[in-house]
């Protein structure tokens, strides 16, 4: 329970920006942080200060959860493709009346000698990948990979921090990696296991952005998923410096 002097924040992480926010409230007075992880990830990098694992229950379970725990402000800095917790914490907020603010960083853009393929979903980036190439390094994330599954002719080079489940490719090798990536980390494994072509998510940010120059420099064609939309009428800062200057104005930064 929060003492009625402290102000509470919920971050809900998963991100390199909600450590990074959580890290820079840690230790203020006058203020609690709670930040929230899935419980996805085996062995999570966890933020500083008080964290809770798990699901909240939907968006009703979250609803409760900041009634009983006097929450003042979520911050929903979620990976830009945890849509399904977006819209939770967007449903949860308009129930509580507890101001909600999203953190999403910029996603990619392409430059002079991208050969890039904006596609709207895993499933169009499968359907996409025979005609690009043969040998596929997949960026995705473990929990889309049965999009790829059904792809026989194909060879593919699956990244994730913990080992995919099936359906998965017959043709598949795992590499059991967490970013953040060097450019020369990249270029090797583009070499080492032949890739031709390289499917990423839409996730922007500098940890994860040197396979895309990676790519670039071989010609590579690589396919984007794009981001799902975030919740209507949600307010959306770009960066933590950014999000600490709209609590600050809340006066949620505690002192
Ligand atoms: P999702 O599909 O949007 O959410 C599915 C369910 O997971 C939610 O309904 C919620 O369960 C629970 N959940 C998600 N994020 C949570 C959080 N921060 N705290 C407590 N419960 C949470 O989410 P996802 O795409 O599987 O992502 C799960 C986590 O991994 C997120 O924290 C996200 O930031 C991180 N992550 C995701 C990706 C990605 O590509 N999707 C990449 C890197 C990191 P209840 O309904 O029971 O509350």
């Amino acid at each position: 329970m929060t003492p009625p002097d402290r102000r509470h924040l919920l971050i809900l992480g998963g991100t390199t920006e909600a450590r990074a926010l959580a890290a820079a409230l840690d230790g203020r007075a006058g203020l609690r942080v709670t930040s929230s992880l899935a419980g996805r990830v085996a062995r999570p990098r966890l933020p500083a200060g008080e964290v809770r694992i798990g699901g909240f229950g939907g968006a009703d379970g979250l609803a409760d959860w900041l009634r009983a725990e006097r929450v003042d402000t979520v911050v929903d800095a979620t990976h830009p493709f945890a849509a399904v917790m977006s819209g939770n914490a967007a449903a949860a907020a308009a129930a509580t009346g507890v101001p909600l603010l999203a953190l999403r960083r910029p996603g990619w853009a392409a430059v002079p000698g991208d050969d890039w393929h904006r596609v709207p979903s895993l499933d169009a980036a499968a359907a996409l990948l025979p005609a690009l190439g043969r040998r596929v390094l997949l960026t995705s994330g473990r929990q889309g990979i049965g999009a790829f599954a059904r792809l026989d002719g194909l060879h593919f080079v699956a990244r994730s921090v913990d080992p995919p489940e099936p359906p998965l490719p017959a043709a598949l090798d795992v590499l059991l990696e967490r970013g953040p990536f060097t450019l020369d980390g990249e270029r090797a494994v583009l070499r080492e296991y032949r890739i031709d072509v390289l499917v990423t998510k839409d996730s922007g940010g500098a940890a994860t952005a040197p396979k895309l120059t990676a790519a670039r420099e071989l010609g590579l064609p690589v396919v984007v998923v794009d981001r799902p939309p975030l919740p209507a009428g949600v307010p959306v800062a770009a960066s933590v410096p950014e999000v600490l200057e709209q609590l600050a104005g809340r006066g949620l930064t505690g002192r």
